[in-house]
């Protein structure tokens, strides 16, 4: 049966992951994978959470089935967070929120909604994009095409070809917007930019779905979630997709949401119905445990305030370490200005380093990157930055 099947690619980022554990030098270093570390290059588990633990180790509580949608205090917890706690979207039930296997599981949700159940079969992402947006839609039965995003040469959004781009997708066409930290380029619209895409998708009837999967990562839990709010506010439909990967630091216990907006309470509760049965048939029902930690902080005033400083925290290094690698790269004496990387919002930069050179970071120094030039620089630190730099700066010349 399986005689002549090929090997499927190694996935670009968890596979550079794993060469990184493999490799027996001490001064090694990960800027691949997206995911935040402390000063000491640790996963942290935060206090909320920890607490949180406890509380959950104490009530002792069966694990039995849980409902379809999953924890409604998270879904509802979501849905607050997206939208802010008095919004018109929440007070007038014209959305729904399905708890999923973190944002990759809202994601996959929310093709299967929009392919199974409406028909689509076309799905534009940016050019770059994270790599799983692509993947996803395809394996749902999408034709996948690209907007332009990047300028190289400027470092900067090409937001004239991306309109361009937009404009002319097929009506109908699902458009994948990174709502903030746009991954892997670091680079955010403007205000002024968002509206513009707006009018356009609204004008060529599109149907946007934007990805939060960093929401606090840039300049605040309110802030992060301007680009849905102004979504929300035009009164469209439209779909988000949320995770707790990054803001509980709860990766591995997979849990996020699926948020579809739409006109009104009696349209939302049919959806729902539909979401469900997306879930249903791919996994019956999501896990417990990452939705009740994230229920039992958000649902306690004094644990969501912590949680607020603790994700505040790790925003905050993220932006000293950006402002650090730039002086260090001054310092080690870099021919380019590095600057650019304290301009750049959420986890990653991306740096222009050429796959050649991003193959001697790991060769010759032991620094992992993604091929594509894409760091994460919350795996820097006081202790290996200024290696990094030297580095960085030698595979320039
Ligand atoms: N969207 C983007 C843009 C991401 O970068 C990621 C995580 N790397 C996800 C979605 C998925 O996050 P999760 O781990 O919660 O599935």
């Amino acid at each position: 049966l399986f005689e002549k099947i090929p090997a499927a690619p190694e996935d670009p980022i968890l596979g550079v992951g794993q060469q990184f554990k493999a490799d027996p030098r001490a001064e090694k270093v990960n800027l691949s994978v997206g995911v935040y570390q402390t000063e000491e290059g640790k996963i942290p588990v935060l206090n909320v959470v920890r607490e949180a633990e406890t509380r959950l180790y104490k009530a002792n509580k069966p694990h039995g089935y849980g409902p379809i949608s999953g924890n409604p205090d998270v879904d509802h917890y979501i849905q607050e967070l997206l939208f802010g706690k008095d919004s018109e979207v929440i007070t007038s039930k014209r959305a729904c929120t399905v708890q999923s296997l973190g944002g990759t599981g809202a994601i996959k949700l929310a093709a299967d909604l929009l392919h199974v159940v409406l028909g689509k079969n076309k799905a534009a992402t940016s050019a770059p994009t994270w790599g799983n947006h692509n993947t996803i839609f395809k394996q749902a039965g999408y034709e996948v095409s690209h907007y332009r995003y990047y300028n190289k040469e400027a470092g900067t959004i090409d937001f004239d070809h991306l309109i361009g781009d937009i404009r002319a997708l097929e009506s109908g066409t699902v458009v994948v917007l990174h709502a903030c930290c746009h991954n892997p380029t670091g680079l955010d619209f403007s205000e002024e930019q968002w509206k513009t895409l707006l009018d356009v998708i609204v004008e060529r009837g599109l149907t946007p779905l934007l990805d939060i999967a960093y929401q606090g990562f840039d300049k605040g839990l309110d802030e992060d979630a301007s680009s849905i709010r102004l979504f929300a506010k035009a009164g469209i439909s439209f779909l988000v997709s949320s995770s707790f990967s990054k803001s509980f630091s709860l990766y591995g216990e997979r849990i996020g949401g699926l948020t579809v907006v739409t006109q009104n309470a009696d349209e939302a509760a049919r959806v729902l119905s539909q979401v469900k049965q997306m879930a249903r048939a791919n996994y019956s029902n999501p896990p417990l445990y990452g939705a009740a930690l994230v229920a039992t902080v958000l649902g306690d005033p004094k644990l969501r305030a912590e949680w607020e400083q603790e994700l505040a925290a790790m925003r905050n290094r993220i932006r000293e370490m950006r402002e650090l690698l730039a002086e260090a790269m001054k310092k080690a004496g870099s021919p380019r200005d590095f600057s650019f990387v304290t301009k750049q919002d959420g986890m990653f930069s991306f740096t222009g380093f050429t796959p050649e050179q991003i193959e001697r970071l790991k060769k010759d120094y032991g620094i992992y990157a993604v091929a594509n030039g894409r760091i994460c620089i919350a795996g820097l630190n006081h202790k290996n930055i200024e290696y990094v730099a030297k580095a960085f700066t030698a595979v320039q010349k």
